[in-house]
């Protein structure tokens, strides 16, 4: 099987070509002017065009199915080479603005929510992609390829940069190689020019790699889905809990390179009559303590089967709000997209069961 030519960074290409020069033309042909075949890209001698041709694939995920929500956001579904499918959803964060002239003031901006595994090791006892278990991790160039192709479909040009977030199926520190092989790929400023600032890796919390993550140095943002504020019904929830617990995620949080001007993102979905009550809110403000953090609240978005129930927004506002009175920033996320199910899973497992 051929390799994706989205495998390789530029230096790595580099050594695959002669001379290293054409390494730079060829990251402009595919991330910048969305080259579909390498016989477009017209300033590369034909011999060379001939020989990637030969050794190497443009993409190695294809778009096999789409769901448009009523906020704007997209949920993808991808096949990879193996057959297997992974999801990737846009968010469309901010409408595009005109003035009174139909002259733009701001284009739209978008975040793509992305895959790194098929399936995933960690098991949550909410989350529909534990459920089908772990089947691999995703390449890099899988990773690179869900963020170009929604570029394309879209025809969001390609001097506009999207925000990246590592939160589709699958724990992204669980596949730490490929992860930080695509974040380098992501920020070529001959490619996607996609700083790691404006990449956000969002993980379960497995401690010693975030530690790991933090000593690369790669500048990228993290969010920690911390669910729970006791490890008792972390537990439960994740069983992993046992090995990591919250101590030993804080701790880690607290060594964690974090640029100046942004905050460590705390994931906490919130489940009717499990987390959502005050003294939970009190406990995570004494967790949080002495780390710069913002905290995300989710609604529960519910899926066929599970006994989790959405919580009641009257509920989530007070949970906020107490939060917000207490000095700690609180966002609640519509979970983007209910409509389409956008819970990461919900639509890979809808193809599944026909
Ligand atoms: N494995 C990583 C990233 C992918 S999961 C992690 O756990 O952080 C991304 C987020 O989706 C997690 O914060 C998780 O809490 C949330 N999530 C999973 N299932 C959900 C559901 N049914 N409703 C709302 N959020 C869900
Ligand atoms: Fe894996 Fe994240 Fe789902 Fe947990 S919430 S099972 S870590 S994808």
């Amino acid at each position: 099987m051929k390799l994706s030519i989205l495998e390789y960074t530029q230096e790595e290409l580099e050594e695959l070509v002669s001379p290293r020069f054409r390494a730079k033309q060829i990251y402009n042909w595919l991330y910048q002017k969305h080259a579909e075949s390498f016989d477009e890209m017209a300033n590369l001698p034909k011999k060379i065009r001939h020989e990637l041709t030969q050794k190497f694939n443009i993409s190695p995920v294809e778009i096999v199915q789409k769901q448009k929500s009523s906020d704007g956001s997209i949920k993808y579904l991808f096949q990879l080479e193996d057959g297997h499918t992974v999801e990737a959803v846009l968010l469309k964060m901010k409408d595009a603005q005109y003035d009174e002239n139909g002259e733009l003031i701001h284009h739209a901006k978008f975040t793509v929510c992305v895959s790194s595994q098929v399936g995933c090791k960690v098991g949550c006892a909410f989350c529909l992609t534990a459920k089908g278990g772990f089947i691999r991790n995703l390449s890099a160039g899988e990773i690179v390829a869900q963020v170009l192709e929604i570029k394309k479909d879209n025809q969001i040009e390609s001097n506009r940069r999207v925000n990246i977030v590592y939160m589709g199926m699958g724990e992204p520190l669980d596949n730490l190689d490929n992860l930080s092989k695509a974040i380098k790929i992501f920020s070529n400023e001959n490619g996607l020019s996609i700083s790691p600032k404006r990449q956000t890796v969002s993980t379960s919390g497995i401690s010693s790699k975030i530690k790991k993550l933090g000593q690369m140095e790669l500048g990228v943002q993290l969010a920690i889905s911390l669910h729970a504020v006791d490890d008792e019904l972390r537990e439960e929830l994740i069983t992993m809990n046992k090995a990591y617990n919250i101590a030993s995620i804080i701790d880690a949080v607290k060594s964690f390179p974090v640029n100046t001007r942004k905050r460590v993102m705390f994931e906490y979905p919130v489940i009717k009559d499990v987390n959502e009550d005050i003294k939970s809110a009190k406990r995570l403000i004494k967790l949080l303590e002495g780390i710069k953090s913002k905290v995300n609240l989710i609604y529960f978005n519910p899926y066929q089967g599970t006994k989790c129930k959405r919580p009641e927004p009257e509920q989530m506002k007070r949970f906020q709000e107490y939060l917000l009175s207490r000095g700690l920033l609180c966002t609640i996320r519509e979970s983007k997209g209910i409509d389409i199910s956008a819970a990461c899973g919900q639509l890979r497992e809808q193809e599944l069961k026909r």
